[in-house]
């Protein structure tokens, strides 16, 4: 039974272990029970999924998931947190800790070790990610998890309100940019629930929300050259209040000079003085596709 999700019990860890939150590794850490089930909840484990944390902190959201997940493999940075950890999960066969830096490890070795060795889970039926992320790094996470080859379900996070928002939207918000292109391509968000600041020790200074991932077989768009039509899309929202083709041939980024890049622009059927924010992502595959 979980022990940790309340203010009362993580202040406790915290002073018997002489812990002292690290601004610098986004500590802030969830004393809210609703909310802990919530997250769970919303990333429907199952006791046969293989489920990566990142960042457990002091174990609060991992006992949980040990309760309802195959097997967790926990991966937290702080090496002062290691210990509590260990003392707080001694009750679960089932977690590995992990003390690493997510953004230096390779993904797909650490959660096809833990299949490997995961007593009681014989080839886990799917790996999720569930994660109170530190949202110092919440873009390059998700983008490295999208981008690896390791076979990962879905990512169900935490992440700052605003973040949350930039990945779910479309052509025409002012939330609109490469980071929703960017997920978009490899996945289908949803946004799952919204989370005060007054459920966090200590409390962030900016709203939060629960944002689910659901990783797609095949992308929704066919593209010849991923990393050329990513290409195209920073440089369109680099310099997003100008037009398309003065953002595309300002770039130095694209192997076309600025009047190639205007004629590319009208083969795809755009108008010339269109702003890269009103392409959506068939649009902008397709415009990659003729530059390329
Ligand atoms: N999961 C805990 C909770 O919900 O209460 C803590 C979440 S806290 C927002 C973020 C956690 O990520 C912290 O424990 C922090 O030390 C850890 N962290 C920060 N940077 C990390 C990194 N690069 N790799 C792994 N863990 C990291």
């Amino acid at each position: 039974m979980a022990v940790l999700g309340n203010a009362q019990n993580t202040i406790h860890v915290l002073k018997k272990h002489n812990i002292h939150l690290q601004k610098k590794y986004g500590q802030n850490f969830l004393i809210n029970e609703k909310v802990l089930e919530q997250i769970v909840s919303a990333a429907e484990i199952t006791h046969d999924d293989l489920v990566l944390e990142i960042g457990p902190g002091i174990g609060t959201m991992t006992q949980y998931l040990c309760e309802s997940a195959g097997r967790v493999a926990a991966v937290e940075i702080d090496s002062s947190l290691i210990p509590v950890l260990e003392e707080n999960l001694s009750g679960y066969d089932n977690v590995d800790i992990i003390n690493r830096d997510i953004l230096k490890v390779d993904i797909e070795e650490i959660l096809c070790g833990v299949r490997a060795g995961g007593a009681g889970n014989p080839g886990a039926a799917s790996i999720k990610v569930v994660a109170n992320l530190p949202y110092y790094i919440t873009t390059p996470i998700i983008m490295r998890l999208l981008e690896s080859r390791a076979p990962i379900d879905s990512i169900t996070v935490m992440v700052q309100k605003e973040v949350a928002d930039r990945m779910k939207s479309g052509p025409g918000s002012k939330d609109y940019g490469a980071l929703s292109l960017a997920v978009q391509f490899y996945a289908r968000p949803e946004i799952m629930l919204s989370v005060s600041p007054d459920c966090f020790i200590p409390q962030p200074g900016v709203g939060s929300a629960v944002i689910r991932l659901k990783r797609y077989d095949n992308p929704p768009v066919q593209v010849r050259d991923e990393k050329l039509m990513f290409r195209v899309i920073r440089a369109a929202f680099n310099q997003r209040r100008k037009t398309l083709a003065n953002a595309l041939g300002n770039s130095g980024m694209l192997p076309l000079d600025k009047n190639q890049l205007a004629e590319c622009i009208r083969a795809a059927g755009l108008p010339e003085n269109i702003r890269g924010e009103a392409l959506d992502l068939k649009q902008f595959a397709q415009l990659s596709d003729i530059i390329n």
